[in-house]
Order: C-alpha cells, then structure tokens, then sequence
C-alpha cells in the first residue's frame, strides 16, 4: 500500500507483467515494421517509461521523437487538451507511430490524430501501453495495446497522481476504501489528541478536534473563538447548538475524506443525537466509540504537566480540571449508554505507551472490517 498526496494505492501490476506486455507490441509492431525505418512518438509526460523500454525491447531501425499535450481545466473554446511539445516537421514520408501510456475516454486520443493529420507522415499509427475498453468512445481504431484494463485510476510506471507517482516500477490502483468513522471517548487528557494523529495516518482518516477548531478560532479572534473563549477558559462546555453547527461545517469542508476521527465531540447526548442525524443526512453514520480509560488522578497529573508546555489556561489551574471532569461526569459519561445501545462502545485501557495504546485501538479498528 502507499500513499500520494491525501489518496492510498494499492499493487495492481508487477514490472514483469508490464515489460511483458511491452516485449508483445514489440514484437507485433516489428513484424509489421521491421523492414522500414518507424518513427516512434511518445507523448509526454505519462509515456517516457513505456518509451524506454519499448525501444529497449524494439531492437530494429527506427527513429525516436516525442509530442507533448497536456490536460487543462479552465475554459477555452479550443477544448481540454493543450499542445505544448508540436511534432517536429521532418515526418514527410515516415511510417508514425504513437506510443501513449494509457488510452481511457479517447479525448487526448482525437487531439493527436488532429495533430498529426496535418502532416505529410506516410501513415501513422497508435499503440498504447493501457487502454480501459470500458470507458473509450471508440472514435479511432487502436492499432496496438499492451494490456486491457478496467476503468480504476492508475498511477506508477509514468502516469501520476496530481504529479506524483511517474517514478514507481510497478502500476497502482486506487484503493476504494471502505468509509469508516470513530469517535474517540475519554475524559480530557485521556489521550484521544495524541491517538488521533497516529490513527488518522494509518487509517487515512481526518482528524476533527472540536478542542482545537475552538482554539483556532480563538487565537484568530474569530466571532466563534469570541464566543467559545469564556466557557473554555471556566472547564465548562460550549453550548450545543455552537459546537454542533461547526463540527458540521468541519465535515462538510472534508467531502472527499476517507473517513473521520471526531475527538472530543460529542460530548452531550444531543450532540450525539445531531451527529447521528446529520451522518444519516449524508449516508453516513459513526463505525465505532472508543473509549481511552485511565483514572483522575493519573489525568490530573497528565494535564497539569501537559499545561506547562502547552500554555492551555485550561490545564493549568487544578480546579478547572476538576469542573471539566465533573463536566465529563454529568453531561458526557451518559454517552457510553446511548452507544452502547447501538452496539457500538468499546473501551480499550488508557494507560501505557502510546504505541501499545496505538495497537489496543487498532485491534477494535481493524475488527470493523
Ligand atoms: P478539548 O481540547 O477536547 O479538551 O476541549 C477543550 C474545551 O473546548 C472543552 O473543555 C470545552 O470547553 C470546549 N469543547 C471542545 N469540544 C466540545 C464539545 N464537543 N462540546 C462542548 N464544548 C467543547
């Protein structure tokens, strides 16, 4: 498995499979070629692997050149796909042949062939590397392909994601994740912050801490930070109906997300209801509460410590803890029943080493699926 840019990609290809799909149009374009000299075109910049190593495995006279196009968003009127590397016009009389790493719809396809009908080439020809038949409009015969694949987005081997990925040996596919989402539940200074950044990387989550979109705001000064600040600064919560309104707009930024990691929300039982209602809006729902377990006293010294270097006020004043415990007690302990109606509690023991803590969530994480 790896990961490019916010995406995972698992193997699809081995560099066997691909060079030996590469040595089979070889070997077909030489039979038909082999007494000529072809001129080869890559198109750039998804082709320059399969180029390499198909004049490696092309071992006959012919002559190399490369065009490059580019697909562009913004609104033109001559199209999506721009030149920016023309054919060279030394083509007159030459057999062409077009080496693409991958043919899917056909539009970058019908931009070559309009490129190069305009010459006085002999003939030209298309190979492509991959090609997807479920999705391509089948506007031009395709004269040589590698291997057929199905429509998945596909990055290695030259072709990338947002520019990532060319260098890789071997073809990814993109991994169609299950969407999972968990709350993380404890008391404050339970751990769920420091579990939730290792969490989000390994299971490619976002992470929303209610905690600190509130901080955020109030370091920015924002209307919400205004607000939030004084029932902060007491250990007390912040009204439902505030906190509630931008955890929602925290999702709704994260469309594309994997899944979610709510810590800290929620904390109220009709925050948990608006979260259910509000996920089933969006044929989502919560995968999981888990627990982090440790007792007062081990918290209250976590925290205090913890304030020392933070400079959270919250935590540096014992009294305040206390009310946000007694908080937690009265308003969000209530939480374990109403999950664990729906089946969904679990509780794992807080106190150890982070990476054993680390391994106790990851038992409950991976049993979810
Ligand atoms: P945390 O960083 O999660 O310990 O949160 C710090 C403070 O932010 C809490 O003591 C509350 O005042 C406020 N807060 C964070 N999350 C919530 C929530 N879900 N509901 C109400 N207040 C919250």
């Amino acid at each position: 498995m790896i990961k490019l840019h916010d995406k995972v990609f698992t193997p699809y290809l081995k560099e066997e499979e691909i060079l030996a799909a590469i040595e089979r149009m070889a070997e077909k374009i030489a039979a038909d070629y082999k007494n000529e000299v072809p001129l080869f075109v890559g198109v750039l910049n998804g082709a320059f692997m399969f180029v390499s190593d198909f004049l490696k495995a092309y071992q006959h006279p012919c002559q190399v050149s490369f065009v490059r196009l580019s697909s562009y968003q913004g609104l033109t009127s001559t199209g999506i796909v721009e030149t920016l590397l023309d054919v060279s016009d030394d083509i007159e009389g030459k057999s062409v042949i077009i080496l693409e790493d991958v043919i899917d719809t056909g539009r970058t396809l019908k931009k070559l062939v309009h490129l190069f009908s305009k010459t006085n080439a002999k003939e030209f020809k298309i190979a492509s590397l991959f090609h997807k038949p479920e999705v391509y409009n089948g506007e031009y015969t395709i004269d040589y392909v590698g291997l057929e694949i199905p429509d998945n987005f596909i990055v290695g081997y030259g072709l990338d994601y947002n520019e990532l990925g060319r260098n890789l040996r071997e073809v990814y596919q993109l991994k169609q994740q299950d969407m999972i989402n968990l709350v993380l539940f404890g008391k404050p200074g339970a751990g769920k912050g420091t579990q939730a950044e290792v969490l989000k990387e390994k299971y490619n989550l976002k992470h929303i801490s209610t905690g600190d979109v509130f901080r955020y705001n109030i370091k920015n000064g924002t209307e919400l930070g205004m607000l939030a600040k004084s029932y902060i600064d007491r250990g007390d919560l912040v009204p439902d109906e505030v906190t509630i309104d931008m955890l929602k707009a925290e999702v709704e930024k994260n469309q594309d997300a994997a899944g979610f990691i709510f810590d800290g929300f929620p904390r109220t039982e009709a925050q948990a209801e608006a979260l259910d209602n509000f996920l089933e809006s969006k044929e989502m729902k919560v995968n999981a509460t888990i627990a982090l377990e440790a007792e007062d006293d081990i918290l209250v010294a976590r925290l205090l410590e913890r304030g020392k270097e933070s400079g959270r006020s919250d935590d540096q004043d014992e009294s305040k803890i206390r009310n946000r415990f007694d908080e937690y007690k009265q308003k969000t302990a209530p939480l374990k029943a109403y999950y664990e109606k729906q089946g969904k509690f679990h509780s794992v023991n807080g106190i150890g080493e982070i990476k054993e803590i680390t391994e106790r969530l990851s038992q409950v994480i991976d049993a979810l699926k």
